[in-house]
Order: structure tokens, then sequence, then C-alpha cells
């Protein structure tokens, strides 16, 4: 059955590779509104030369315009088959309340929410061990995936750092706006009787059993 499904959590709670498990094993297709973007954008559609506009002068994409790329992507066969998964998007309320309207219109209604839950501590041990290669980009983690040669990358001997995005403070400051902005959208959907909560701070395999069972997967 196609499912067309959210996922929403913390920066770090493990999103990409729930996705991934969900597409693996159920077939919905990850839809990511940044790849949507690049693609439009790419091809040069009118809708990508619009986004492009608002990009070059370094202002934010309007919802109206956002939505209208996502479901161009949604009404798509592949996706009309298998069903979705957004990661990221929708960010607030009213990206929320569009996004639901849109796909009323095309008898396409979400099947679920899943809510990765996990408390801010557990998020910040994760990703405030995280040291990137300079080079090549690969990811180390001072505790459970750490170098065989300290500050070096084993892949391609680069020097190894702390990302800007996971020094503590911008952890904090990244969590806060999950907070304030994701909280809001939780609830809609909560509302809507559409949420699902999955502990997320479980191993990958073992969420991705309880996001199974709770869907009746
Ligand atoms: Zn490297």
């Amino acid at each position: 059955m196609a499912l067309r499904l959210i996922l929403v959590g913390p920066p770090g709670v493990g999103k990409g590779t729930q996705s991934a498990l969900i597409e693996q094993n159920i077939g919905s297709v990850p839809l990511s509104s940044g790849v949507i973007f690049r693609r439009e954008i790419e091809a040069d559609t009118d809708l990508g030369q619009l986004a492009k506009s608002y990009i070059d002068r370094g202002e934010l994409v309007p919802n109206g315009v956002t939505i209208q790329m996502m479901l161009k992507r949604i009404r798509s066969e592949e996706v009309r088959q298998n069903g979705f998964i957004l990661d990221g998007f929708p960010r607030t309320v009213r990206q929320a309340e569009a996004l639901d309207l849109e796909l009323d219109k095309i008898s396409m209604p979400l099947d679920a929410v899943i809510s990765l839950e996990v408390d801010d501590q557990i998020v910040i041990s994760r990703l405030s061990g995280r040291i990137g290669c300079t080079k090549c980009g690969e990811i180390y983690h001072a505790t459970n995936k750490p170098p065989m040669r300290e500050g070096f990358c084993d892949k391609c001997n680069g020097p190894l750092i702390i990302r800007q995005d996971d020094k503590p403070e911008t952890i904090q400051e990244r969590l806060r706006i999950f907070r304030d902005s994701t909280a809001p959208v939780i609830d809609h959907y909560a509302k809507k009787g559409l949420l699902v909560k999955v502990d997320g701070s479980q191993a990958p395999e073992t969420v991705f059993a309880e996001i199974r069972e709770k869907l009746g997967q």
C-alpha cells in the first residue's frame, strides 16, 4: 500500500536513516524540498526560475511556490503509486494547512505524521561528538565512530574538524528553533488524529520496527 507520510524530529535523530528504511521496506518515496528545488532550478522550469529569483536575492522562497514544487513531484506517477515521505517540510502550521488543502484536492491525503521523539540531552551528546573531514566530508564521532588516528581521516588522511553546525552553542540554538517551530506543526497533526509518536532514542533498527508496527505494516 502506498503510504503518504511526514517524518519530524530534531536534528541528529536519524530522520535520513528512517526515511531510507521506509523507502526500502515500505516503498514510500523520500521527498526533500532541497532536492526538489535543485531539480526544478536545474531543469529551468517556470517554478524553478521563480524559486531561483528569490534565492538569488537572498530571500526565502514563499510557501506557495514551495508547495507547488512539492505538489508537482507528488502528482508524478512514481509518487502516486508508491506514496511519499516528507522530511523537513512542512515547517510551519501555515505550510501544513496549505499542504493539507492541496493534498485533499488531489485526493492524496496524509496517512500519518511520524514524530521521532528524543530528549535534548541525547541529541546534544550525539551531535556534539561529530567530527568531519575537511577534504572528503566523511563524518566521525568522538565516541561512536572515532578515526583510527586522532584528528585525521581514515579514508583520505585529511584533517578533521568540528563543523560549525555541531558546536555545542549552535546545537542548542538549532534545537530551540526546532522546538519552537515544529511543536505547533506536531499539535496540528495530533488534532487531526494523524500523529504517531516513536521513541527515537533507540537503535535505528528498533526505531524502524516501532514505526512499522505503529503503521500496521
Ligand atoms: Zn577524508
